[in-house]
């Protein structure tokens, strides 16, 4: 679809990524809908594609996921590996194992005809007034201009319509993922390795199976220098200890949010709604972020289809706060899980400890 058919929408979504889209479809049972994503759709987003069991539930309360998104090992565990002290820690926490371009694409899929999907084109900037939002969007032609009661903010870790709206911006971790060719088998497990000598900026590892390939990722803090180099010093290292991770077929970088404060999560300002990654709203202790999405984007559309204009806000922060809520309780975990003292004392928690907390993050 080249451009939007109309200029006026009751609400206009940012992002068809899985807040958007929830956003997208809950917004529908007000009025037309215009959901718009700056890359062009279907959308590949650099992820481990691992559902957890929010998410597996949230899906489950209206739709079957398709077995052709699902690979093998279907679930996965999550394990801690101390790569130092050789300590694994394997958990019950269970993640279903999909695409993720074929998840976000069944995801659009799923969407009422009285939505309209457009890719390539981005929300370039807005104005609010008394009576709606004027949205100016851009997609390399001459800027369009269209009307809406709504918007909603749902265009990731670098949220356009979070900086404009004033809500602030969010450090962003560095991650970088490989697919590498499985030679032989690796067991069932999402491993979360943590190794000292890749030094202060490093947080963690990643190892996923996925079929005939792994994904091979490693987290950096905010403004790390040279993290291709750093990524190839951890590959090396687990290639060593795995010699089933073979050669690199397709490489990967990206950007997560790094929430470090209650004040990170925000949903927005006056008619503009901020739901998944740009409201802030995304696990700070595990990376987690498919279920905040849904649910968070879920939560704004309900918001705009049951709402005036003008309260829809309020009602998406009254029943967003639970989840704003979460994310705080998970913050308190940061300095112990960043610190080294804190790593080294988790060697000493029995499995059955880690496995429970694990849970909660
Ligand atoms: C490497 C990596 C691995 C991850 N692995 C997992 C995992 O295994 N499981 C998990 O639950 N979470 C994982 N996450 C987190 C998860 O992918 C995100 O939290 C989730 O996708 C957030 O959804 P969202 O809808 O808020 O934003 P996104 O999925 O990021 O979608 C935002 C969309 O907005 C579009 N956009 C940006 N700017 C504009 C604009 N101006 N106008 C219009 N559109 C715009 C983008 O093109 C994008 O499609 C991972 C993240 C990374 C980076």
């Amino acid at each position: 679809m080249p451009h939007a058919s109309t200029t006026h929408y009751d609400t206009i979504v940012a992002g068809a990524g899985p807040a958007g889209v929830m956003a997208a479809m809950n917004a529908a049972k007000r009025g037309p809908v215009l959901l718009v994503d700056s890359s062009a759709l279907p959308r590949d987003k650099s992820c481990g594609g691992m559902l957890n069991e929010y998410a597996q539930e949230f899906l489950a309360s209206f739709a079957d996921v398709p077995e052709d998104m699902i690979i093998e090992p279907v679930h996965v565990n999550f394990r801690y590996w101390d790569w130092d002290r050789g300590i694994k820690k394997p958990t019950q926490l269970r993640f279903l194992n999909v695409d993720r371009r074929k998840f976000d694409h069944w995801l659009v899929s799923l969407l009422p005809d009285s939505v309209e999907v457009v890719g390539s084109h981005a929300v370039q900037s807005f104005e609010q007034d008394t009576q709606g939002v004027t949205v100016t969007i851009k997609n390399g032609g001459a800027p369009e201009q269209l009307r809406c009661e709504n918007l909603i903010g749902c265009d990731g870790a670098r949220s356009a319509v979070r900086r404009t709206v004033g809500a602030g911006s969010i450090a962003n971790y560095v991650t970088l993922q490989d697919f590498v060719r499985v030679e032989g088998e690796l067991e069932p497990y999402f491993d979360c390795i943590y190794m000292r000598d890749i030094g202060d900026c490093y947080a963690y590892s990643y190892v996923v199976p996925k079929g005939d390939v792994a994904i091979v990722g490693s987290v950096y803090y905010p403004k790390t220098k040279r993290p291709y180099e750093k990524h190839d010093a951890t590959l090396e290292m687990l290639r060593r200890a795995m010699p089933q991770l073979g050669d690199t077929v397709k490489r990967e970088a990206s950007v997560a949010l790094s929430i470090r404060h209650a004040h990170d999560v925000a949903p927005g300002c006056g008619r503009v709604l901020l739901a998944g990654e740009a409201g802030g709203f995304m696990s700070p202790t595990s990376g987690e972020g498919i279920s905040y999405a849904m649910n968070t984007g879920a939560l704004a559309g309900m918001a705009v289809a049951n709402n005036s204009g003008e309260n829809a806000l309020g009602a998406f922060s009254r029943s967003s706060d639970h989840v704003a809520a979460n994310i705080r309780r998970k913050l308190r975990w940061l300095p112990f899980m960043e610190s080294s003292w804190g790593k080294y004392l988790a060697g000493f928690v029995p499995t059955a400890i880690v496995s429970r907390v694990t849970r909660g993050l």
